[in-house]
Order: structure tokens, then C-alpha cells, then sequence
């Protein structure tokens, strides 16, 4: 990867993949596993603010078998509006977020 991409969980600038999917470049840092969109501005999605909380999430895989097991993390943006309460527990214990449990396919 060239230049100014930088692993935020380790510091990692050299061994990371992108995977572009539309606008969105997906980083993957092959260290340690943390997965992060670059060239985004960080904004949420649903009242448009701008001064959002970065997070990480744990990522949920699916293992062998019926077991789960948390093998990465991601970066996500918290709204200090619309993820209030995620915010607030997340800076209160300072750890991943849990992995979302359901598919992420919004209807409105
Ligand atoms: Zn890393
Ligand atoms: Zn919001």
C-alpha cells in the first residue's frame, strides 16, 4: 500500500490489503487482523454529523462447527446523537464493541 495508511490498532503501514467495493476502499491490516475503510470521512449515516466517535467492533466469524469465536476487529463511527447509548458504554469500558448479531441490511 502506498504511503499514508497506518494500522490503528498497531501501527502496522506495510502489510495491509485494500479491497475496493464501490467508493469504499476496505483496509485489511494483515498483522493484526483490524479492518477499516479508508478514504471516508467519517459521517453518520443517518443525521449527517461529522464529529463522530471512533471505535473498534469485534468481528464475529464463524468457526467450525456451531461455535463462534472473535478473531478481528473493526473500525466503526459512533454518533454522539444516534449511538448515544452505544457511545457512552463504549467510553465507559473502554473495550470492542460487540460484534453486531444480525446482518446489517437496513430497511426503512
Ligand atoms: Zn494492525
Ligand atoms: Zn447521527
Amino acid at each position: 500500500m502506498a504511503g499514508d495508511t497506518i494500522c490503528a490498532n498497531c501501527g502496522e503501514d506495510e502489510q495491509l490489503q485494500g479491497e475496493r467495493s464501490g467508493e469504499t476502499i476496505t483496509i485489511t491490516c494483515e498483522v493484526c487482523g483490524l479492518v477499516w475503510d479508508r478514504d471516508l470521512t467519517p459521517k453518520c449515516p443517518r443525521c449527517g454529523r461529522t464529529d463522530v466517535h471512533k471505535a473498534f467492533q469485534s468481528i464475529l466469524e464463524k468457526s467450525r462447527g456451531t461455535q463462534l469465536s472473535i478473531q478481528s476487529l473493526r473500525v466503526v463511527y459512533l454518533c454522539p446523537d444516534c449511538d448515544a447509548v452505544q457511545l457512552a458504554d463504549y467510553v465507559k469500558s473502554n473495550s470492542p464493541l460487540p460484534p453486531a448479531e444480525l446482518p446489517v441490511t437496513p430497511r426503512d
